[in-house]
């Protein structure tokens, strides 16, 4: 753990395990398996399931389909009334944890949960056929070495489809092409899901107010379960009520859509997690020079990746420079000479226009030999050996160019 407490951690409902967990990480938002406590409900309700087939499917509903606390709790009373279980233990006790293994009350901290129900309670059977009730201690250690290696087998080919693999595309998005490069093949499909999931869930905007604009993002057909992001016009940066990239970091689908309405075509820096980066054992690789290689070198498309790109290296730049006072200055004495070196880029840029623009224009080329009325070689801007101006008659300009073999003189 290099020395830092983790964030999370999501341990088997064993109370030994708990009380363990709270001893050695008490700042650690622990988790308890919801998977674990889901199979135990169904074992200890076994009677309730037969009788009343539609217990289970509601009893999943409410636990992973509330989208507020307040919603899970209200729902959860009637549930047990519907079935006569308000005074049943068992659903109490779980009931007095919720706060540690429904989802709804765990969003706001990063779990790295990217893995759907299905893949979540296959992870669950980490150990299946390899142990049972019967399994001594030491062939236990024997047997989770095994699992341990089959497992690390598993992650190691999905690493290398990842890398040698082309995902398909399912939009005409940079943003997409964007995240194929940079995720793992799975955290990539969810991203995917997320992007083309906001074709079907348009950002309505409800609020402006400086440079916070506030956005209703709801289904067709849905709007009162919609939910609310709030963009910073200027940082670019967008927070939404279901905090989805807080818990699993892939942003959702509600603050994609807000960002195709403001024309954000490239994912932002500050919302590519490393840890699900095809770069993220290795290390090698900055997410934001790979971000900057996504940037295409024309087009009103990439002004647009361009500005969003420069805006927000410069926000990092102030909230770095602002901390002290000697901060502050070495970042004012870089951005001074940071300007100047823009400038320099624009006006050696504009020379190279003047230059192709005359020569494309000019009205004879001609050799040295044949020019009569030559003033004394004058530099035009030092250092830029491709224009100097020699000779200016009347009504004739002459421009030596370094253009191979020889050099030519343009005539005007
Ligand atoms: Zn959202």
């Amino acid at each position: 753990m290099s020395g830092q407490t983790p964030v999370s951690i999501t341990t088997d409902t064993d109370h030994l395990i708990q009380m363990a967990v709270a001893h050695v990480l008490p700042e650690t938002r622990h988790r308890l398996c919801k998977w674990s406590i889901i199979r135990e409900t169904k074992e200890k309700l076994t009677h309730v399931c037969q009788t009343h087939p539609t217990f289970e499917t509601e009893f999943m509903k409410y636990v992973n389909g509330s989208e507020t606390i307040e919603e899970f709790k209200s729902q959860w009373k009637s549930f047990l009334e519907r079935y006569y279980l308000t005074d049943n233990e068992y659903l109490q006790s779980i009931y007095s944890a919720c706060r540690h293994w429904v989802p709804v009350f765990m969003r706001e901290t990063f779990f790295g949960d990217v893995l759907s129900d299905q893949d979540n309670d296959a992870k669950n059977t980490f150990f299946n056929g390899y142990v049972d009730a019967s399994t001594s201690i030491q062939l236990l250690i024997k047997q989770y070495e095994k699992a341990l290696t089959i497992w690390h087998e598993k992650e190691l080919k999905a690493d290398l489809d990842s890398v040698n693999t082309t995902p398909v595309l399912k939009t005409p998005s940079p943003m997409e092409k964007q995240a194929a490069n940079l995720y793992t093949r799975k955290v990539f499909i969810k991203f995917q899901e997320e992007l083309v999931e906001t074709l079907a869930n348009p950002a309505t905007k409800i609020d402006e107010s400086g440079t916070i604009t506030t956005y209703h993002v709801a289904k067709f057909g849905e709007e009162h379960k919609a939910h609310t992001v709030r963009f910073n016009t200027f940082e670019l940066t967008a927070n939404c009520s279901c905090l989805m990239f807080e818990f699993s970091g892939i942003i959702c689908r509600h603050v994609l859509s807000v960002f195709r309405a403001k024309n954000v075509l490239t994912l932002p820096s500050q919302y590519i997690v490393k840890r699900w980066t095809i770069n993220a054992k290795t290390g090698s690789g900055s997410t934001v020079e790979e971000y900057r290689l996504e940037l295409p070198s024309n087009s009103q498309e990439s002004l647009t990746m361009h500005q969003n790109s420069l805006r927000q290296e410069a926000i990092k730049f102030v909230e770095e420079g602002a901390k002290s006072i000697h901060h502050y200055n070495v970042a004012v004495n870089a951005l001074k000479e940071a300007a100047k070196k823009v400038a320099a880029a624009k006006k050696k840029n504009a020379d190279k226009t003047l230059v192709n623009n005359l020569v494309n224009g000019c009205n004879q080329v001609v050799d040295e030999g044949d020019i009569d009325l030559v003033d004394s070689g004058q530099s035009k801007g030092r250092g830029h050996k491709d224009i100097i101006l020699v000779g200016k008659a009347s009504n004739t300009l002459l421009i030596r160019t370094n253009l191979p073999p020889n050099d030519k003189y343009c005539v005007f």
